[in-house]
């Protein structure tokens, strides 16, 4: 009896007969092509797209800091200016009234 294995052969190496399946891509491959990562199977070509989808995600981490650090900035400098000038009038007002009208 032989087991669905023995008839597969390497996606990679057709000379070569199976000995395991890629979960990810579901695919027959020789024990070159496949090696065990993180305690599971995985064929050489999903390593490879594993590995360079963890870098977009390891460089879309680093990157939204710096976008939220900026936005941080510029909502920093729009209430100063605000403050700044919303004090000023504010500061101007109490003293029209009280030369208009408290002290008459
Ligand atoms: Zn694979
Ligand atoms: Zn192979």
């Amino acid at each position: 009896m032989s087991g669905p294995l023995a008839k597969s052969t390497c996606l990679i190496h057709p000379e070569r007969s199976a000995v395991a399946r890629c979960p990810s891509c579901c695919d027959f491959f020789c024990g070159e092509c496949i090696t065990e990562h993180s305690g599971k199977l995985i064929c050489a070509a999903c390593l490879a797209r594993g590995s360079a989808e963890r870098e977009k995600v390891k460089k879309k981490r680093f990157s939204f800091p710096l976008a939220a650090l900026l936005q941080f900035l510029v909502a920093l400098v729009l209430c100063w200016t605000l403050y700044y000038f919303a004090g000023r009038f504010l500061s101007e007002i109490p003293d029209e009234f009280h030369d208009g009208t408290i002290w008459e």
